[in-house]
C-alpha cells in the first residue's frame, strides 16, 4: 500500500496560514489585532493580508524567494506573517538594533527579492536602498511618509489597497515541508546562523503554544517579545488560530516600562512573554499584587534566577518557564506545574519552577540529554549531558550553511550545545552552555563548573539587579572567574562584601576572583552577549594589574 498519497481526501499540507481562513469565518467581527491605527477585526486581518499576498506576488514573489523585513512589531510584520508564504516567499525577519553592515550583511546572504521596511528604520538603512535597488531588490515602506517623492519605494497600503483580495491564503502551497521562515540566531555565542523551518514545523510549534500557554479565544496576548526573534516564538500563529486578541503598543511606547505596565493593566492583557530579563523589569513595576494577578508569563531565551521566580509567585503571576532555541521554532520544552506541587515549600517550589522542565507535547519524545558517545545519562539530578533533540520542530538546517548543519545536525540529532542534568522525574535542568562552562582548577583537579549556579547566587544579593559570571583563560592553568554586576543603585564598588557572600554559600572554587560593575551587553531579546564580556574582562583585568 502506498503510505503517502498527498492527493487525497485524508491529508492536507500543514501550515499555519490556515488558521486565519479558519478564525476569519468562526470569529469574524471579533477583534483580532488592537494597534495604534484602531481594531482589525478577524475578517479585516484576513483581506489584509490576501491582498499583501497577491501584491507580493504581483511583484514577481515565488516559490521560495526570500522577503526580508525590517519591522517594528506592528500589523505589517503580523500580516507580512502570513501574506509572504502565501505567496510563496520565505518569511526573513532581520533585527532593526543591529547596524546597517550588519544588516546589509544578511540581506545579501539571503539575497532578499522584496524588502519590507517601517518608515521609522529607513533613516538607518536608507543609505543601503541604492545598492539594493540596482540589484533588483524592491522595497515596500510601512507608512511612507511622503508618498510619491521616492518613484522607487512602494507604498504599503497604495499595494494592499490595488488588490481584490479574493484568494485563499493557503491555494499555493504545495508541500508543507517548504520553508516557510528563516531566522538569524542572536549570535550571543558566534556569527548569527539563517535558521530554516517549514510550514509543517511552524504549524505544529504554533499549536504546541497554544497548549503550553492555554491561550483561547477570549485571551489578550499582550506583546512584549520582539517579532523579528524566532517569529516571536510562533504567537502570532498561535494567537490567530484560538482567535485571541493581540495587542501591540508603538515601539517609543515600550520603551518605557512603567507606561507598558499601565498599557498592560487597561487592555486586560492575559498573556505576556519575554526573556527574564524583560519580565524583571516588567515585575518590578507590579507594585499593587492585585493589578496583574493570574497574568500568564512565558519567559525562556535564558534561565531565569531564583530570585525572579519568588517575586512572579509572590505576584500570583502565572509562570511558564520554557525553554527552546532558534533551531526548534522556539519553546519546546516547559517546566510543567506538578500536580502536589501546590503544597510545596516556596523554597522548593521556586527550586522546580527553575528547571526547563519536560517536552511540551509537540515535542513527543524527541529530547534526550546524552553523553558523548550519545548514551542518555542516568536521571540521577547530578550527571551532565548535552540536550539534543529530533521531532516535527526542529529547523531543516543552516540556510547555506552546510559546515554548520553538518555540525549541529548529527545521525538525525540536533546537537544543542545546551549541557543538562535529568532529575529522577525526568524534568531536565540546564546548567550551562557548553561554551560558557567554566573549566577552573581545585584542590582535588579540574572541575567544570556552571556560570548559571554562580550568578544564581550572586543574583539573591539585595544590592544587585542584574548579574553576568565569564571565565577568562589567563595563563597556565585554569580560568579564572569574573562577575559583571549591574547594581541597583550606582556606587560604590561591593566586591569585598560579595566575596564574603559568595564564600558562605559557594566552595572556594565557585567565587569569583573579580567584580566589575557595568551595564550588561545584551541582546535585543534581552540575553546577555557572553561573549563580548570575556574580552572586557581580559581588558580590565590586565588594566587593573598594570
Ligand atoms: P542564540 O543561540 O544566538 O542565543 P537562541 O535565541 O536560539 O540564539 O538561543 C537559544 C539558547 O538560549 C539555548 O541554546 C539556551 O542556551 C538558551 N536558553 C533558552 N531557553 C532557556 C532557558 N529556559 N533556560 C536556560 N537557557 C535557555
Amino acid at each position: 500500500m502506498k503510505l503517502v498519497n498527498r492527493d487525497t481526501h485524508c491529508f492536507q499540507e500543514l501550515s499555519p496560514l490556515t488558521f486565519l481562513e479558519r478564525s476569519a469565518k468562526v470569529y469574524s467581527s471579533g477583534v483580532a489585532v488592537v494597534h495604534s491605527g484602531g481594531e482589525v477585526s478577524y475578517q479585516e486581518l484576513l483581506h489584509r493580508c490576501r491582498c499583501l499576498s497577491s501584491g507580493l506576488k504581483e511583484m514577481g514573489v515565488g516559490d521560495g524567494d526570500r522577503v526580508a523585513l525590517i519591522l517594528h512589531n506592528g500589523l505589517a510584520a503580523i500580516e507580512s506573517h502570513f501574506a509572504v508564504p502565501s505567496a510563496g516567499g520565505i518569511i526573513v525577519s532581520l533585527n532593526p538594533k543591529i547596524d546597517s553592515q550588519a544588516i546589509s550583511k544578511q540581506l545579501t546572504f539571503c539575497d532578499a527579492k522584496i524588502l519590507i521596511i517601517s518608515e521609522e528604520f529607513v533613516h538607518s538603512f536608507g543609505s543601503l536602498f541604492s545598492a539594493l535597488i540596482e540589484k533588483g531588490v524592491q522595497i515596500i515602506v510601512v507608512g511612507l511618509a511622503k508618498k510619491g517623492t521616492d518613484e522607487q519605494l512602494i507604498d504599503y497600503e497604495a499595494l494592499l489597497a490595488k488588490q481584490v483580495g479574493d484568494t485563499h491564503l493557503d491555494a499555493f502551497i504545495v508541500n508543507e515541508m517548504s520553508s516557510i521562515a528563516i531566522n538569524f540566531t542572536s549570535g550571543t555565542t558566534g556569527e548569527p546562523k539563517g535558521v530554516e523551518y517549514s510550514h509543517r514545523a511552524a504549524y505544529l510549534h504554533a499549536i504546541g503554544q497554544v497548549l503550553m500557554m492555554n491561550l483561547t479565544r477570549d485571551s489578550c496576548y499582550f506583546w512584549t517579545l520582539p517579532m523579528f526573534h524566532v517569529n516571536g516564538w510562533g504567537h502570532m500563529w498561535a494567537c490567530i488560530a484560538t482567535g485571541a486578541c493581540q495587542f501591540l503598543l508603538d515601539e517609543s511606547e515600550l520603551n518605557n516600562i512603567e507606561h507598558t505596565f499601565k498599557r498592560m493593566v487597561n487592555s486586560n492583557a492575559t498573556h505576556i512573554a519575554g526573556a527574564p530579563r524583560l519580565v524583571k523589569s516588567i515585575a518590578d513595576h507590579a507594585a499593587d499584587k492585585n493589578e496583574l494577578k493570574g497574568l500568564t508569563i512565558l519567559t525562556g531565551g535564558a534561565a531565569p534566577t531564583p530570585s525572579l521566580i519568588e517575586q512572579m509567585l509572590d505576584l500570583e503571576f502565572n509562570l511558564v518557564h520554557q525553554y527552546g532555541l532558534s533551531e526548534t521554532c522556539g519553546p519546546l520544552l516547559f517546566c510543567e506545574e506538578g500536580k502536589q506541587w501546590n503544597k510545596l515549600t516556596k523554597e522548593k517550589l521556586v527550586a522546580k519552577k527553575l528547571r526547563q522542565g519536560v517536552p511540551a507535547i509537540h515535542a513527543g519524545n524527541g529530547v534526550r540529554v546524552v553523553d558523548e558517545h550519545m548514551k542518555d545519562i542516568p536521571s540521577d539530578g547530578s550527571s551532565i549531558g548535552e540536550i539534543v533533540i529530533r521531532g516535527n520542530t526542529v529547523a531543516k538546517g543552516y540556510y547555506k550553511n552546510k559546515v554548520a548543519t553538518d555540525t549541529a545536525f548529527v545521525d538525525g540529532w540536533f546537537h544543542t550545545g545546551d549541557m543538562a542534568v535529568v532529575h529522577d522525574d525526568s524534568y531536565i535542568e540546564i546548567k550551562d552552555r557548553l561554551k560558557d562552562l567554566i573549566y577552573v582548577e581545585t584542590d582535588y583537579g579540574w572541575e567544570n563548573i556552571s556560570s548559571i549556579e554562580i550568578e544564581n547566587t550572586i543574583s539573591s544579593h539585595e544590592d544587585v539587579n542584574d548579574v553576568a559570571v565569564v571565565g577568562v583563560k589567563l595563563g597556565e592553568g585554569g580560568e579564572c572567574l569574573v562577575a559583571f554586576l549591574e547594581l541597583k543603585s550606582a556606587g560604590e564598588s561591593i566586591a569585598t562584601e560579595l566575596d564574603e557572600f559568595c564564600r558562605e554559600k559557594l566552595p572556594d572554587f565557585k567565587v569569583p576572583k573579580y567584580y566589575f560593575n557595568m551595564t550588561l551587553p545584551k541582546t535585543a531579546t534581552g540575553k546577555v552577549r557572553k561573549n563580548l564580556l570575556v574580552d572586557e574582562a581580559r581588558k580590565r583585568i590586565l588594566n587593573e594589574d598594570s
